[in-house]
C-alpha cells in the first residue's frame, strides 16, 4: 500500500463514450506541492474533476488517506478533507468577500475527526491576500478576476481541507496576482496543506511545485522533479510547448 496521502491508481474517465482519462498513475504526499502540466484539453481538468468525483464514468482507484474515493459523491470527498478549486471563479457575486469566506466555514480538522489541527479564519486569510483585506465587505463580484481566483482558494481554505486540487489558478490573471498566488501557494505549503496544480504555465509551476506529471491525450507521459522537468527541453518541447 502506498504511503501517499492521495493515490491514484488506473485512473480511466469517460464523457460519454469517449475516453478521456487513460490509466492515470499519480500520487500527493503530505506536505508536497505537485504540478499536473499538459496543454490545452490534455485531460488536466478532467483528472481533477474525476479524482473529485465529478466525473460519474470513471474506473481505477483514488485513495485518499487510505481511503477508496471512486464511489464517493463531490460533497463526501470534501468532507475527507480534500479541497477543489475550479477553474472558473463560482464566486458569490452579490455576498461581500467576507460572506464568501463565511459560506466555506467547516469545523477545524482535531484529532477526533482527523489529523491536521489547523484551522484557517477570515484574519488569517486576509493577512495571507491584502487585497482581499481591503476589499472584505465589498461585494465580490466588483473585484477583478485574479482577485476572484483567490477568493475562491482562500473559501477552499476555510474549509481545512488537507490537501486542495487547485485547477489553472494562473490562467488569465494579471502577474501582479500570479505573483501573490505564488506566495500563497508557499504558504500553503509551509502550513503543511499539500497542493495539486494543474498547470500550463512553466514558469508558475517551477516557482511552486516539487514534482510534476506531463499528461497529453489523457495518458501521463513524463513524471518528475520539478527541476528536471524545467531542465529537459526534449519533454517540454514534446508535450507542454506551443
Ligand atoms: P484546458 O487547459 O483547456 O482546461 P485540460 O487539460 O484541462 O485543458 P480537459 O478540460 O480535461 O483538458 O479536456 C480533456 C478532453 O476532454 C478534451 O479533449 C476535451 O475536449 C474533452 N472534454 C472536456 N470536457 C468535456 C465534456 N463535458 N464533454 C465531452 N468532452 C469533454
Amino acid at each position: 500500500m502506498s504511503s501517499a496521502l492521495l493515490s491514484v491508481r488506473g485512473l480511466d474517465a469517460y464523457y460519454g463514450a469517449a475516453q478521456i482519462l487513460f490509466s492515470i498513475d499519480l500520487e500527493l504526499s503530505a506536505g508536497e506541492v505537485v504540478a499536473l502540466m499538459g496543454r490545452n484539453g490534455a485531460g488536466k481538468t478532467t483528472t481533477i474533476e474525476t479524482i473529485m468525483g465529478l466525473v460519474s464514468r470513471r474506473s481505477g482507484s483514488v485513495q485518499f488517506k487510505g481511503k477508496e474515493l471512486v464511489g464517493l459523491r463531490p460533497h463526501e470527498v470534501a468532507r475527507l478533507g480534500l479541497g477543489f478549486v475550479p477553474e472558473d471563479r463560482r464566486i458569490f457575486s452579490d455576498l461581500t468577500v467576507l460572506e464568501n469566506l463565511e459560506v466555506g466555514r467547516r469545523p477545524p480538522r482535531n484529532a477526533a475527526n482527523d489529523g491536521g489541527g489547523r484551522s484557517w479564519t477570515p484574519d488569517r486569510l486576509f493577512e495571507l491576500f491584502p487585497n482581499l483585506a481591503e476589499a472584505r465587505n465589498r461585494p465580490a463580484g466588483r473585484m477583478s478576476g485574479g482577485e476572484q481566483q483567490m477568493l475562491t482558494v482562500a473559501r477552499a481554505l476555510m474549509g481545512n481541507p488537507l490537501a486542495i486540487l487547485l485547477d489553472e489558478p494562473s490562467e488569465g490573471i494579471a502577474p501582479i496576482i500570479v505573483e501573490q498566488m505564488i506566495g500563497m501557494v508557499h504558504e500553503l505549503k509551509r502550513s503543511g496543506v499539500s497542493v495539486l496544480i494543474s498547470e500550463q504555465n512553466i514558469e508558475f509551476a517551477a516557482a511552486v511545485a516539487d514534482r510534476a506529471y506531463v499528461i497529453e491525450h489523457g495518458l501521463i507521459k513524463f513524471s518528475a522533479a520539478m527541476n528536471d522537468l524545467v531542465g529537459n527541453e526534449q519533454v517540454r518541447r514534446a508535450h507542454l510547448e506551443l
